[in-house]
C-alpha cells in the first residue's frame, strides 16, 4: 500500500478548517496491520476529508469546463433554454439545435427576437449579492473560479460576464413555457422548479417578475457550501444542472 499523499488544508474558509481531521498529523495504525517505516495509515476522518476534496475538485473542473464552452463556443442563453426543453437529456436533436446556436448572447437570434441582451439586463440589475457571498457580481460564478479563469486567460476583466444570468434566463423561459403547456406539476419538475423558484405570470407584471427573479438569483444558497464557498442560489442551480447533465448523457 502506498502511503497517502499529505493534503494541505487551504485557509480559504471555515468549511475547510472544520473538515480537516484532527488526526491528520498522527493517524492511527489499523489493528493487525504492520506500519512500515515512513508509512502512515489514513484515519477514516482523513479518508472522508480527502474524498470531499476530490469531489470538490471534480465539481470545479466540470463547472469550469462547461463555463469555458459557454464563453467561447455556445450561447449560454440557448444552452439553458435547450437544456430545459430536452429535460437535460443530451440526444442528437438537442446537439443539432446547439450546433445551430450562435456562440454568444450578442449574436443570438433567439434573444434578438424581442429586445436582445436588454432583457437580461432587466434581470441582472436586480441581482445583488450580500458581502458574505463569494461570487463575482459580473458573471455570477464563484469569485475564486472567476479569478483563476482571468489569470488563465491573462485578462484584466471577468471573462464569463453575464453567463449565470443568461443560462438561468434560458432555463426560466423554457420552464414557463412548459408550465403553460403542462401546468404546475410539470413546472415543479423543471430545473428552476426543483431549485425552489416560483413565478406567477398571471398575477404580476413582467417588471416585478424580472425583479423577483434577479433577487432570487442573488440570494444566499443556504443548503451548504458550493465547492467550499458561500454561494448564491444562481450558481448553485447551475452547478446542479451541469452535474445532472453529465449523469444522463447518452
Ligand atoms: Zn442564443
Ligand atoms: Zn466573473
Amino acid at each position: 500500500m502506498v502511503a497517502p499523499t499529505a493534503v494541505v488544508a487551504c485557509d480559504c474558509c471555515d468549511a475547510c478548517a472544520s473538515t480537516t481531521p484532527a488526526t491528520l498529523a498522527t493517524p492511527a495504525t489499523p489493528a493487525g496491520l504492520q506500519q512500515l517505516p515512513g508509512q502512515e495509515w489514513p484515519s477514516s476522518g482523513q479518508n472522508a476529508w480527502q474524498e470531499e476534496s476530490q469531489l470538490h475538485a471534480v465539481q470545479e473542473r466540470l463547472l469550469c469546463t462547461k463555463l469555458r464552452e459557454l464563453a467561447q463556443d455556445l450561447c449560454p442563453y440557448c444552452w439553458g433554454l435547450l437544456y430545459e426543453v430536452f429535460d437535460g437529456v443530451r440526444g442528437s436533436k438537442r446537439s443539432r439545435e446547439e450546433e445551430m446556436a450562435e456562440d454568444s448572447i450578442w449574436e443570438c437570434p433567439r434573444l434578438a427576437g424581442v429586445d436582445g441582451v436588454a432583457q437580461l439586463d432587466r434581470v441582472w440589475k436586480w441581482v445583488w449579492y450580500k458581502k458574505e457571498i463569494q461570487v463575482c457580481w459580473k458573471c455570477g460564478v464563484l469569485e475564486h473560479l472567476c479569478r483563476q479563469e482571468k489569470e488563465r486567460e491573462a485578462s484584466k476583466s471577468c471573462v464569463w460576464s453575464y453567463t449565470v444570468v443568461a443560462i438561468l434566463y434560458g432555463l426560466r423561459e423554457a420552464a414557463l413555457a412548459r408550465k403553460k403547456l403542462g401546468g404546475e406539476e410539470v413546472y415543479r419538475e423543471t430545473v428552476l422548479g426543483q431549485a425552489g423558484y416560483r413565478e406567477e405570470e398571471e398575477e404580476d407584471s413582467r417588471e416585478n417578475r424580472d425583479r423577483g427573479f434577479g433577487q432570487w438569483i442573488g440570494e444566499r444558497y443556504s443548503r451548504g457550501r458550493i465547492v467550499r464557498h458561500i454561494g448564491s442560489k444562481g450558481i448553485a442551480t447551475i452547478l446542479a444542472t451541469i452535474l445532472r447533465e453529465d449523469e444522463v448523457e447518452i
